[in-house]
């Protein structure tokens, strides 16, 4: 299955965590990254503190949904992410974005992740690394992204060093 993390941190050495996550989830059992996109600059969005980092990794896993979940979160907790209220910094966050063409909406877990297109810190990095993917349920991720103009963000010089 192709899947799509969305990853974000602004807390600690934000941009280091961001390069970390890509390299835990090149670890991950019956899993490799496929793309990496840039790191992107944005100022927190229904949030508070420094600006975050984000990016959008592709895998490819044999993991099942629910314990791709899991994954990600014990390589958040690896970083310390801790969550005192919603949308506090974090040291790092890891989303499901898109997993195949699955549309799930649990207790635990939605996919598509649901507020995805309302996010340009989360279409951009995304539309780089694959520019035709339609977002299912939603439709052409690239389309959605002129409407949120107004959401400055900004990408890193060069890309995530290997
Ligand atoms: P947002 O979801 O708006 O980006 P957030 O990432 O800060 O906010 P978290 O505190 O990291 O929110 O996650 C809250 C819960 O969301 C998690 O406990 C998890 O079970 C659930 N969740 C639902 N769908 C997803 C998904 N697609 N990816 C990751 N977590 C999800
Ligand atoms: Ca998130
Ligand atoms: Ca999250």
């Amino acid at each position: 299955m192709i899947a799509y993390i969305g990853i974000g941190a602004n807390l600690g050495d934000a941009r280091a965590n961001v390069v970390d996550a890509f390299v835990r989830l090149a670890a991950l059992p019956a899993t490799c990254v496929l793309a990496r996109s840039s790191l992107w600059r944005t100022a927190p969005i229904d949030s508070s503190g420094d600006d975050y980092i984000n990016a959008v990794a592709s895998i490819d896993t044999q993991l099942a949904p629910l314990e791709l979940l899991d994954a990600v979160r014990a390589i958040e907790l690896a970083h310390g992410r801790e969550r005192p209220y919603r949308n506090a910094p974090r040291t790092l966050d890891l989303d499901i974005l898109l997993y195949d063409d699955l549309q799930l909406d649990t207790d635990v877990l939605t996919v598509p992740h649901p507020r995805m297109h309302q996010r340009a810190f989360v279409l951009a990095p995304l539309c780089e690394i694959a520019p035709a993917l339609r977002i299912p349920g939603v439709g052409l991720a690239a389309a959605l992204l002129p409407a949120l103009a107004e959401q400055a963000i900004a990408r890193l010089d060069g890309a995530a060093p290997a």
